[in-house]
């Protein structure tokens, strides 16, 4: 059967593109998560729309299980189960067209979101929202899977919002496009024009749906001016009304709240927020002098923002405490295991209570097993925050 099996990729795919070695198997077993996973029977790379078509053709005809990967960037304990065809995304990294005057980029599925990111840059663009903190690996198709909370989430939203449309492989093979892209004679400009919304059914279904091939992704023009500051508040709950009055005045592109964890290097305080602004040179001072306003009338006390700086344009995650990286990696190797969902704002301070009456009440276990907090954090949506409580432990216990 295996030989069947990877014969049968082989010739949609090509010879030097399938494997069914061990080792390449259990290296596509994973994602960044610590739990394990099934290996799969067999690893396919396709590089076009038609050769995903064909597999997923095959697998459909001998009922063979399929799993498709982009970078495998999630936390989340990966979907692989045993002997599935694994249909593996990354050579699919062609950007198919940048049109600035319409307003998107369209791209195969398999591209990476900092190199399409870095091409749009060149001319002085950029996706409609930046990307989450796994940006330098994923894949765009994994990306709009799992509809990922983005940078920048206070005020560009969520992934899937940017996505104008999708051409996607289902199951049998058959290949749709949506949005006003599923009229042939119309270019992909809105996702609700011209018929009903198929995209949204695609985005953030991890894949069991079908696969996508193509994103046609909204852009924006680089903003000219990026604005960054610091607070610390004495009460969580400060913070919390804080954010929910910047969020109600557009005020802010960005707001991230640690609410535990390592404390800021050289802080005092019982939870800190990042502020950043994006904007026209114009307008950005002005959103700025409105955020500041707000915090500081919920008794937020302005600190050095070089920290927020060096996190948003570097993408260092540390730098969220003022920390180099060492501070959290210094222990290597770790699992972090992730916990994540969305709140409102209100209840955001309800759910931060009970992480830390459970944490005061374990802190035994917490001691026993070497567990660490390396944060609790939240990334302020709209309307809403997506609180995400990340520990450390050792990879070996
Ligand atoms: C350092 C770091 C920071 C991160 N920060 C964030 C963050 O800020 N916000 C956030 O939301 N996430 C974050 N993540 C998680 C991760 O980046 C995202 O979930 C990521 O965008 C997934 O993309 P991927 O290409 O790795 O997909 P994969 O992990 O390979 O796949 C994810 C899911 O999508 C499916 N899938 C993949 N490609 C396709 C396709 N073409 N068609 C259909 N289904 C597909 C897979 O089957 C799987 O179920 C972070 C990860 C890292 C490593």
């Amino acid at each position: 059967m295996r030989e069947d099996l990877t014969g049968a990729m082989a010739r949609i795919v090509g010879e030097a593109n399938v494997s069914d070695r061990l080792v390449d198997r259990i290296c596509y077993s994973r994602d960044c998560g610590p739990d394990p996973a099934g290996i799969p029977a067999v690893v396919a790379r396709p590089s076009t729309t038609e050769e995903v078509a064909a597999v997923l053709r095959w697998a459909d005809e001998h009922r063979h299980a399929l799993y498709t990967r982009g970078r495998a960037t999630t936390f989340l304990g990966s979907g692989v189960k045993e002997g599935v065809i694994l249909l593996d995304t990354t050579r699919m990294n062609r950007i198919e067209r940048i049109d600035t005057a319409a307003g998107y980029v369209d791209v195969q599925a398999g591209a990476i979101w900092h190199g399409i990111d870095a091409d749009l840059r060149r001319v002085g663009w950029e996706l409609g929202v930046p990307g989450g903190g796994g940006l330098f690996s994923c894949t765009i198709g994994g990306t709009v899977a799992v509809n990922a909370i983005p940078h920048g989430a206070t005020e560009y939203g969520m992934t899937g919002d940017h996505v104008l449309a999708l051409e996607v492989v289902l199951a049998n093979g058959t290949v749709i496009r949506t949005g006003s892209w599923a009229n042939p004679a119309s270019e992909p400009i809105e996702r609700n024009a011209n018929g009903p919304d198929f995209a949204g059914l695609f985005i953030g279904s991890y894949g069991i749906l079908g696969v996508i091939t193509r994103v046609v992704y909204r852009i924006r023009r680089a903003p000219e001016s990026e604005l960054f500051r610091f607070y610390a508040f004495d009460d969580y709950r400060d913070l919390v009304a804080a954010a929910g009055g910047i969020q109600g005045r557009g005020a802010a592109t960005f707001l991230v709240g640690l609410f535990g964890g390592p404390k800021p290097a050289g802080e005092e305080g019982d939870a800190f927020f990042h502020v950043i602004v994006r904007d026209r040179s114009a307008v950005a001072e002005g959103r700025m002098h409105e955020a500041e306003a707000i915090a500081e009338s919920h008794g937020g006390r302005p600190r050095p923002a070089e920290g927020t700086r060096h996190y948003w344009q570097e993408h260092m995650y540390s730098w969220l405490r003022n920390t180099g990286p060492s501070a959290y990696y210094s222990d290597r190797p770790f699992f972090c295991p992730e916990v994540a969902g969305f709140v409102s704002t209100p209840g955001l301070a309800d759910a931060v209570a009970l992480f830390r009456t459970m944490r005061a009440e374990r802190e035994a276990e917490f001691e026993q097993y070497g567990i660490r907090v390396k944060g609790v954090d939240a990334y302020f949506a709209r309307n809403g925050a997506y609180l995400w409580i990340d520990t450390l432990y050792d990879e070996r216990r």
